[in-house]
């Protein structure tokens, strides 16, 4: 199948409101421009040197939607043009963030990324240093950074019912914060290529789909 056959067919299958990134990571300009060609225009990146080379020869109408953990020092290099940062997992990077944003005259949307799934390794707030960062009410007083919601990497298992887990939990999360923020608060990013259908169960409104749109990644 093409990818223009394989996005269609998930599209497809997504409820109304329900938003794709593309996850464009690790495959060639050529791979984007099938799939903008075909209608889709958000596109997720893990690495700010590729987004930032492939966002000089596409389209300038694409949003690029940063997925993966970014270090403080490459905030600069995507701030002129990103669209959402959906990874910020640290007071640190949202200071950054801030600082650059402001640089570039811009308010930048962030998903807060909450760890949630079983794995030590993964990347994100734990909910309780994330409810006191907010309540310090340093985050309100920041007029570059738009806070859009939430995003989780489930935990990688076969057992669908350690996933369901996940995704209740981050659920809760976004219900929890919702009222602190309002409503630009609109984004529970949940879903990848294994596991979106399930996502959809738990109110996803937005799905990060890269493998099974263009095939899978050689590192
Ligand atoms: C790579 C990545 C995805 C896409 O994963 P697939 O399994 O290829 O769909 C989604 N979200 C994040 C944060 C990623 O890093």
């Amino acid at each position: 199948m093409s990818i223009k056959e394989r996005l269609h067919d998930i599209l497809a299958t997504l409820p109304e409101g329900v938003k794709l990134v593309a996850v464009s990571k690790f495959h060639p300009a050529e791979s984007i421009r099938e799939a903008y060609d075909a209608g889709q225009r958000i596109f997720g990146e893990s690495r700010p040197q590729e987004m930032a080379a492939k966002q000089a020869q596409l389209p300038a109408d694409i949003e690029w939607m940063m997925i993966g953990h970014l270090q403080t020092n490459k905030v600069k290099m995507i701030a002129p043009f990103v669209s959402m940062i959906s990874s910020v997992d640290s007071e640190r990077l949202i200071d950054e963030i801030e600082k650059q944003a402001a640089k570039c005259e811009r308010v930048i949307d962030i998903l807060l990324e909450v760890h949630v799934a079983r794995e030590e390794t993964k990347s994100g707030w734990d909910v309780d240093e994330l409810r006191t960062y907010l309540d310090s009410g340093v985050l309100d007083r920041m007029a570059h950074v738009r806070v859009r919601g939430v995003m989780t990497i489930a935990s990688n298992t076969d057992d669908e019912s350690i996933v369901r887990g996940d995704f209740e939990r981050i659920r809760a999360i976004y219900d929890e914060l919702k009222p602190h923020f309002g409503a630009a608060f609109d984004t529970l990013s949940i879903g990848m290529s294994d596991d979106y259908p399930v996502a959809l169960e738990y109110g996803s409104t937005m799905v990060r789909i890269g493998t099974a749109i263009f095939g899978s990644r050689s590192y």
